[in-house]
């Protein structure tokens, strides 16, 4: 169960008999999150950055440029 509110993750407002979602929205969070992001190719993307920033390879300028120029498009 999620341990901080017991609601399914997805967030529905519905309440898991077990685990963190019910059943079927744990595929229902994941296509919120792709859309969310513009597309599976801008999720990538977006998470291109947050590695680089994360390993110092870019800095918060960098990173923030890039998300900026992801959610321009
Ligand atoms: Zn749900």
């Amino acid at each position: 169960m999620n341990t901080e509110t017991g609601k399914c993750k997805c967030g529905c407002g519905e309440t898991p008999e077990w685990g963190d979602y019910v059943p079927g929205h744990d595929l229902r969070h994941r296509s919120q999150l792709i859309d969310r992001s513009g597309g599976v190719d801008k999720l990538a993307e977006l998470l291109e950055l947050v590695d680089a920033y994360a390993v110092g390879e870019i800095g918060e300028g960098d990173l923030g440029k890039g998300i900026r120029r992801l959610r321009a498009r």
